[in-house]
């Protein structure tokens, strides 16, 4: 029987997170745009994956429903609590200082603290705003459509069919479609498990469960529990629903002899801690699972085809950072999809730098979360895990380096502000690394007050940054796998290191920067600061310290926006 086609400029397999981001930015930058996104199911449907990170915040608000999210009123998230590394003993990882959150009256509106806080969102509900905004947009949303079947012409997309047998053709095709990739397979794109960790996750929805820390006005952290044969993750979705999962390596699955309802209801059991929070609380009664699911694709994209999402690869959950680096990804494709069709003479150039900061973040965030597990073992052996890591990567380093590396290489060239798409701030960073290795870790700049720019091995690339709508070529510095954009703060600190080495007067720059509104972005000063750090964790430039000048004490950038300095010999004061 012949069914009717359906012709549209861009056809998106997929209305999770990265379809509808996708869908939602390519309208807002170019209404004009027909945006088809096919989605099998009907939503609103359940999702796990519900734990994010302060980085998708100004995504939403740059799609435009950011209020809606938050009227929704998911619980807001701070930070995590951990039980890991070292320790027994439970221990906090924030975001933001709780206390500014408990000032916080919600519905709120994306600025000051809000910019620094995330949700913990229940995806039937995130998910469907998110589509029915990409709707409103201007996006044709097809649901239970399912694309069965993708004809190709060599490494061309000729046409999309659905399961009902409707064509759609279009100018280029999107796999937004989650780690079924039904894209990828049809374009016969392998993939390759990128860490050796071979874990399960199994998962279900409590209902009454208690809040596992209610900081000020709704103001949550997740709760991460390593036990003896895994770890166990408790989310607060909202006022009485909690998603609680388990994940452990495959071979402790398979020795137990348990089903993984058995298994997840005793990891529970050896939880005092979630079964405290659980008392009276009923499980939907569904435990869900999946496994092996760290893996890039080898390739993003084809001539008229790109993979976005979780299609592309996905990380082990540990950080939870797979809706950021979604997210992300999304908004990029979306600014390139829409370059693309002006058909710039860089196109191949364009497509290949998109593949290249995706996948560069997902095996980012395998390693990290490698170097993760690691740390459950003791300091010494996971350094020289850490060693093995960057080795594999082709990186030949001395444990020390192939920590600091690991831990906070490459967060620092993904755009004009401060470092975005990652963990944390450097600092914050820090905090963690030491609660998990039981050592102290400062500021760097808190130790050198001699700064230069160390471009040894450095290149001077152009690469796409992604401002307000637009494809900007930018120069970067790029050395090996770390890139440095020269504009924003880090352009700012270039030019200033060029021209200074002594740390006060550097400040001095910084501080006449920010007050002049920082090129318009209104930057704190720790932000900047922040930049600086990374510059220097990741060798653009290098510092020493010479015994006549004053060192900074930058502890309390964290409540004010004070530099202080403490002269040898001397209280400290404020400059
Ligand atoms: C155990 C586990 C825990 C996680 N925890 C977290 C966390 O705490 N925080 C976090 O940020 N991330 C987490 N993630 C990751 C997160 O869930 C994903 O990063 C995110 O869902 C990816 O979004 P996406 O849009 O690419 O894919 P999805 O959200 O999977 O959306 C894909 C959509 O495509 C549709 N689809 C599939 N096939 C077809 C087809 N043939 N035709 C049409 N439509 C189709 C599906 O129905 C679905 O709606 C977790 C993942 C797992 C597995």
């Amino acid at each position: 029987m012949q069914h009717a086609g359906i012709e549209t400029d861009v056809a998106i397999i997929g209305g999770g997170p990265g379809g509808s981001t996708l869908a939602s930015l390519i309208l807002k930058y170019a209404p004009h745009r027909r945006v088809l996104v096919l989605e099998k199911e009907k939503f609103p449907r359940d999702h796990v994956g519900e734990s994010q990170l302060p980085a998708v915040a100004g995504i939403i608000h740059e799609m435009g429903c950011w209020d809606q999210i938050e009227d929704a009123g998911f619980p807001l998230k701070v930070g995590a609590t951990y039980r890991w590394g070292t320790t027994e003993e439970l221990w906090d990882f924030d975001f933001i200082d709780p206390r500014e959150v408990e000032r916080i009256d919600r519905p709120g509106r994306y600025e000051g603290p809000r910019r620094f806080t995330a949700f913990q969102a229940d995806r039937a509900r995130y998910d469907d705003i998110l589509l029915r905004h990409a709707e409103a947009l201007g996006a044709a949303v097809m649901e239970e459509s399912q694309v069965v079947k993708i004809h190709r012409d060599g490494d061309r997309v000729e046409s999309l069919e659905l399961r009902d047998g409707r064509i759609v053709t279009a100018s280029y095709y999107i796999d937004a479609s989650g780690h079924i990739g039904v894209l990828r397979r049809g374009m016969g794109v392998k993939t390759k498990a990128e860490s050796s960790l071979r874990n399960i996750a199994m998962w279900d929805y409590w209902e009454n469960a208690d809040w596992a820390a209610e900081i000020g006005v709704g103001g949550t952290r997740v709760q991460v529990m390593s036990q003896s044969g895994g770890w166990m993750w408790f989310i607060p979705l909202g006022p009485t629903r909690a998603s609680i999962g388990f994940v452990c390596p495959v071979d402790h699955y398979k020795t137990s002899g348990l089903s993984a309802d058995a298994l997840y209801r005793q990891a529970i059991a050896n939880d005092a801690h979630i079964s405290s929070l659980i008392e009276h609380a009923t499980p939907r009664g569904t435990t869900r699972t999946t496994t092996d699911w760290s893996f890039t694709s080898e390739r993003l994209y084809g001539d008229n085809w790109f993979l976005v999402g979780e299609a592309a690869g996905f990380a082990d959950p540990i950080l939870a950072a797979g809706l950021t680096i979604t997210h992300a990804g999304a908004r990029e494709l979306a600014y390139i999809l829409n370059d693309l069709f002006d058909e710039p003479r860089d196109a191949e150039w364009l497509k290949a730098s998109y593949a290249d900061t995706q996948l560069r973040r997902i095996r980012q965030h395998i390693r990290f979360a490698d170097f993760w597990y690691a740390a459950k073992g003791r300091f010494e052996d996971l350094k020289e895990h850490c060693v093995r890591i960057a080795g594999a990567s082709g990186v030949r380093m001395t444990p020390e380096a192939a920590w600091r590396w690991l831990a906070q290489g490459g967060f620092a060239h993904d755009g004009p502000g401060p470092p975005t798409t990652k963990t944390d701030a450097p600092p914050s960073l820090k905090q963690v690394l030491g609660k998990l290795a039981a050592t102290k870790r400062e500021w760097a700049l808190e130790t050198l007050n001699v700064l230069t720019l160390n471009l040894d091995d450095v290149d001077r690339e152009v690469l796409p940054v992604f401002v307000e709508g637009k494809v900007v070529r930018e120069a970067h510095w790029v050395r090996g796998q770390d890139r440095l954009i020269l504009t924003g703060h880090y352009g700012m600190l270039s030019e200033v290191l060029a021209e200074e080495s002594d740390l006060s007067k550097i400040v001095e720059r910084i501080k006449r920067y920010c007050a002049d509104g920082g090129g318009g972005r209104q930057p704190s000063l720790r932000q900047v600061m922040e930049s600086l750090e990374a510059m220097l964790n990741e060798r653009w430039v290098v510092g020493s310290y010479d015994t006549n000048k004053p060192c900074l004490a930058l502890g309390r950038l964290e409540h004010d926006d004070q530099v202080h300095w403490n002269e040898a010999g001397a209280s400290t004061h404020t400059v």
